[in-house]
């Protein structure tokens, strides 16, 4: 893979923060999106203390692999949230991981609670299902020590998400595109399942075999990139 320049990597971050608000993934200033440092010193992580809508590349900032604000040439004095070490984790357990998205995606924490497996009853849940999606039962509370990232780390496995009972989602990737896309895609997933639920229950969904071909032909990585790259015109256009 090419070795992304960093300014790109931080514009990549920050536009990624602003389509997960433009799905409505904010939760006030919490929730974050990170990309693996090309050189080995940590992740770049969205700053704390900032809504999703709010990043820009200069809110975008360096954390090492303990959690501490590296060679802040911009923005000095920006914060790094708490949960770090759900991205240091993940990337250090995940060599493969070169993005962590975490959100407290509202429906599909509801959906979470429920208990209920995710059905296939539309393509998005397909990126996930068969098997079904990764939970972490062993907090609700927020991911605070390494001890607790490299837990749900375990629980994410080599999957591409997990659901964070009582608390959001984590999501994962190659590059920060498919990370944050699978974040969207996760989310609108769980509100059509919700509303499968609400309309008294699925009867019928994509078998695995079905599930596996449509995550093949829906969601390669050029059409997530198609996905992406409307997403970024559609916030221009609301001046996001
Ligand atoms: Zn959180």
């Amino acid at each position: 893979m090419l070795r992304p320049m960093l300014d790109d990597l931080r514009r990549q971050v920050a536009l990624g923060c602003r389509i997960l608000a433009l799905g409505d993934q904010g939760d006030f200033v919490w929730g974050h999106v990170s990309a693996r440092d090309p050189d080995g010193r940590g992740v770049w992580m969205k700053a704390s203390t900032f809504g999703f809508e709010e990043i820009g590349p200069e809110q975008v900032i360096l954390v090492s692999w303990d959690g501490e604000v590296l060679g802040q040439v911009l923005g000095a004095g920006l914060r790094r949230h708490a949960e770090y070490p759900i991205h240091t984790e993940l990337m250090r357990a995940r060599p493969d991981v070169a993005a962590v998205v975490h959100t407290h995606a509202p429906w599909a924490v509801a959906f979470a609670a429920t208990g209920r497996p995710l059905r296939p009853v539309s393509h998005e849940a397909t990126l996930f299902v068969p098997p079904d999606v990764a939970r972490f039962t062993r907090t609700g509370d927020l991911i605070l020590t390494a001890e607790l990232g490299a837990a749900l780390a375990d629980a994410v496995g080599d999957r591409n998400a997990a659901f964070m009972l009582h608390h959001g989602i984590v999501t994962c990737g190659p590059d920060v595109v498919t990370a944050v896309m699978a974040a969207v895609l996760l989310e609108r997933a769980c509100r059509t399942n919700i509303r499968t639920v609400a309309g008294g229950g699925a009867t019928t969904w994509s078998s695995d075999e079905e599930a596996l071909a449509k995550r093949g032909h829906c969601y390669p990585p050029a059409l997530l990139e198609q996905a992406w790259d409307y997403l970024e015109r559609r916030l221009g256009r609301v001046g996001g």
